[in-house]
């Protein structure tokens, strides 16, 4: 018989009624024949409930022990979801992460899937069972239990649908599918019907947060179609699948912003070879995850050397460039939270030219400066001030045509 694996995020099961609705959806795709394994995650809210409370007792928890309290989240959730399934006459059988089969090396707290040995799903699968697995969890070669990283319930649906083959992986969630723009800023947003894995990548990194970039990435390795859709709607969602020569018809996929960056700037910086190298390597032993890069001349024998991090990595950021900065007798270290990545994504970018013209003349025509550029072959951001970031998503969208209204136009000239 056929795999789905179905994946419902928290908010899908934040209450008793809810988790009724998913037992019942789950029980459809039962009825039409499929073998069914249901991937679920904590309650909304649970998971930073109870890394709230382990920082509350102290201020240096242990990471196994934060693997142990974080992992039971979702112990509740499928186990109230089996229940709801029996509710209903239908068989289901729950399972944490080390009874799934799934096995991580121990970097507790973001350990990566080693393997998985699916017997005991396949087993029960065989039994007409309902598989109810617990997101964002697996085991140790030793039992010791481990999580996969903040949102990984999204991987572990997918690194299953690639063992069992599943014939598609549906990510059940808050949102109907992939918008060309945040529908909340673009007003004239449309969901997107189909988007290629890379695509979905560079949009999940700049910011459209729909679903989590590893599950992609692991989906894309292992060729996985992904439907993701809400679970309020019985609508279709956005379907993510590898790339066929069709989609590079269209240049730009969709628009983005991201506002939770912030810039730090060396000033002053001694222009000779090696101190990059040298700054860069710093920023790397601290863990510290480089966006964009921009350096220029100021003044002779001197440059300013700019980047782009997270936001939340902004203090240890600023630290490290200080002490970068003494070392190398730069001038002075600058900081700035208030800007924002505005992106454009798409396969057909490798194939047309003067796109990145048409994305600055749309920001000229608002008169939005452009702080830092950076370009893949399906991408091309720019780095503005983070009020003007709503401005420019809303230009860029109307300037490649992604709206409603003129698509329902072009049509009718037709
Ligand atoms: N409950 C976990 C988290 O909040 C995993 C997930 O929801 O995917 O990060
Ligand atoms: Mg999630």
């Amino acid at each position: 018989m056929a795999v789905i694996v179905q994946k419902y995020g928290g908010s899908s099961v934040s209450s008793p009624e809810r988790i009724r609705t998913v037992a019942r959806r789950v029980i459809e795709a039962r009825k039409v024949g499929y073998d069914t394994v249901v991937v679920v995650s904590a309650i909304g809210g649970t998971t930073d409930e109870l890394v709230k409370l382990a920082y509350q007792v102290t201020d240096s928890p242990s990471e196994r022990e934060i693997d142990v309290l974080i992992s039971t989240g979702e112990q509740v959730s499928v186990a109230l979801l089996a229940m709801a399934v029996h509710s209903l006459g239908y068989e289901a059988i729950s399972f944490t992460g080390s009874q799934t089969g799934i096995v991580t090396d121990s970097a507790h707290t973001r350990a990566r899937i080693m393997k998985i040995e699916p017997e005991k799903i396949k087993n029960e699968l065989s039994l007409g069972k309902i598989v109810i697995v617990a997101g964002f969890q697996g085991t140790t070669q030793d039992s010791e239990i481990t999580t996969l990283g903040r949102g990984a319930s999204d991987l572990t649906a997918i690194a299953l649908g690639a063992v069992l083959k599943a014939e598609v992986v549906e990510i059940y969630t808050d949102v109907d599918g992939v918008y060309t723009a945040d529908p909340k800023v673009a007003k004239d947003a449309r969901k997107l019907p189909v988007i290629s894995y890379d695509e979905m990548l560079e949009m999940a990194s700049l910011g459209a947060q729909v679903m989590q970039s590893r599950a992609v990435e692991f989906a894309k390795k292992f060729n996985v179609p992904v439907h993701v859709r809400s679970s309020f709607s019985k609508d279709a969602g956005t379907l993510i699948r590898e790339e066929a020569k069709s989609m590079e018809k269209i240049v730009v996929r969709g628009v983005t912003a991201n506002k939770s960056e912030a810039k730090v700037s060396l000033l002053g910086v001694p222009d000779r070879p090696g101190i990059a190298a040298l700054i860069f390597k710093r920023l790397a032993d601290d863990d510290i995850n480089i966006d964009m890069i921009v350096q220029n001349v100021s003044e002779v024998g001197k440059s300013d050397i700019s980047f782009t991090i997270e936001g939340s990595d902004l203090k240890r950021t600023v630290a490290v460039a200080e002490k970068v900065a003494k070392d190398i007798g730069a001038r002075e270290v600058s900081s700035d939270e208030n800007i924002a990545k505005v992106s454009i994504v798409g396969l057909g970018m490798r194939s047309h030219s003067g796109i990145a013209a048409k994305m600055f003349s749309a920001l000229a025509g608002e008169n939005i400066n452009i702080e830092m550029i950076s370009t893949s072959e399906i991408k091309i951001s720019c780095i503005i001030r983070k009020k003007l970031a709503d401005k420019a998503v809303k230009a860029l969208h109307a300037k490649f045509g992604l709206g409603k209204q003129r698509k329902a136009r072009r049509k009718k000239k037709k």
